[in-house]
């Protein structure tokens, strides 16, 4: 394919991402090998390194885009390449030129909609807190212990609306004193980010940390994995630190410190799956598998590619908002894996995740296989008491 990129600004545009060490790379192929990507069709981000060194990119190619930050390749790099940076970088590159491939379109409709109502969804900005309606959720104030940060996806998509509710009975039940942003919450950005809108992605931080200062917010408690990650390693960049705990985290501690009880049984075969934003990015790998083994006779399995090597869901990078043909899904392999380790349950803590599970679950006729929760949804599930 013919190259249009502008080479000086593609090399520019990766050296402000710190890709003066894409020269460092040796060709080794390691992250090919590793790249969730080659288990359903061939893709190199040696490749994509190699011409990103000499600035000879084709940054109106599907390629570009194709990387999901899952972060398994940068973890198994000799020479520390930063695989994810490069993308971006080109992805800055295509996006302001607007040269996006036909699968990537919807991602510029998403851009539009953050833009808009500072959610990728098309919901109203109005109805961002419908979901809490007649559930005794308040708006925050200085007084409260912490701000729930619901995220877009528990705003808006009916199917994640009932984690946020389930979030909420969770708080309620140990009386916590918390409270939402409602309209005043904006997307955290960390995926538009990632798919080259870097403007986009700094009014939004911007907005939401007006937001936490203006109300004076100390600690704040999420679902998305997305939402944690840029709260606690991106917002610092604009000189701000607030203290952010994933639920998942925050639940366990309500449990150990004897605020929050589990009543009831809870007599499946579950197993988790490591959100790459949780898991690789973060390192919160065992709070999860904590909770899910506090819960009575929940019999917990682990399947294959758990951990640090945890297979990706494929919603990374903004691919959430992508068109993936359904034989390239990583989630079908995902669900196919849950389903060989004998789990009945898929339990994980990521919105993208849940959609993209919940997607290949009707795809592959899993439905009377496999369900799919929230962790969340699992312990709201235990705070009734036994019949
Ligand atoms: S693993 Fe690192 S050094 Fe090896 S090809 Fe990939 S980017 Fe280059
Ligand atoms: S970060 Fe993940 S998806 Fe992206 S190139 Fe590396 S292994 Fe592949």
């Amino acid at each position: 394919m013919e190259t249009v990129a502008p080479f000086i600004e593609v090399i520019d545009e990766i050296n402000e991402a710190g890709g003066g060490i894409v020269k460092m790379c040796f060709q080794c192929g390691m992250c090919d090998a590793v790249c969730p990507w080659n288990r359903v069709r061939q893709f190199s981000m040696r490749k994509l390194i190699r011409e990103a060194a000499f600035g000879l990119s084709e940054v109106e190619g599907e390629d570009i885009w194709r990387c999901t930050t899952c972060g398994t390749c940068p973890q198994q790099c000799p020479r520390g390449v930063k695989q994810i940076d490069v993308s971006v970088s080109l992805r800055r590159v295509a996006a302001e030129y607007e040269l996006f491939p036909a699968s990537v379109r919807s991602a510029r409709t998403a851009r539009a909609s953050i833009i808009s109502e500072g959610n990728p969804l098309q919901g109203e900005r109005g109805k961002r807190s419908e979901w809490a309606q007649g559930l005794s959720v308040k708006p925050y104030t200085e007084d409260m212990e912490v701000l729930y940060f619901v995220g877009c996806y528990l705003s808006y998509d009916p199917r994640m609306k009932k984690v946020a509710a389930a979030t909420a009975n969770i708080l309620n039940t140990a009386s916590v004193a918390f409270g939402i942003l409602g309209e005043q919450e904006s997307c955290c950005g960390e995926s538009i980010r990632k798919t080259g809108a870097e403007e986009v992605f700094r009014n939004l931080a911007k907005e939401n940390i007006k937001a936490f200062i203006d109300r004076g917010v100390r600690k704040i408690i999420v679902s998305s994995p997305h939402c944690y990650h840029t709260f606690k390693n991106e917002y610092p960049e604009f000189m701000v630190n607030f203290e952010v705990q994933h639920m998942s985290q925050y639940i366990l501690e309500l449990l150990n410190t004897g605020r929050l009880e589990l009543k009831g049984a809870y007599p499946e075969k579950v197993t988790y799956h490591d959100p790459c934003y949780l898991g690789r990015h973060n390192d919160v790998y065992d709070d999860p598998r904590e909770l899910l083994q506090k819960v009575d006779e929940l019999e917990y399995v682990e399947m294959e590619d758990f951990g640090k090597r945890s297979l990706c869901c494929g919603g990374g990078g903004g691919r959430i908002w992508m068109d993936t043909p359904q034989e390239e899904r990583f989630s079908d392999i995902r669900l196919q894996q849950a389903k060989a380790a004998g789990a009945r349950v898929l339990a994980t803590a990521c919105p993208y995740c849940i959609t993209n599970f919940e997607e290949s679950r009707l795809n592959l006729e899993y439905e009377d296989v496999i369900e799919i929760k929230d962790i969340a949804e699992i312990v709201n599930d235990m705070l009734q008491s036994p019949e």
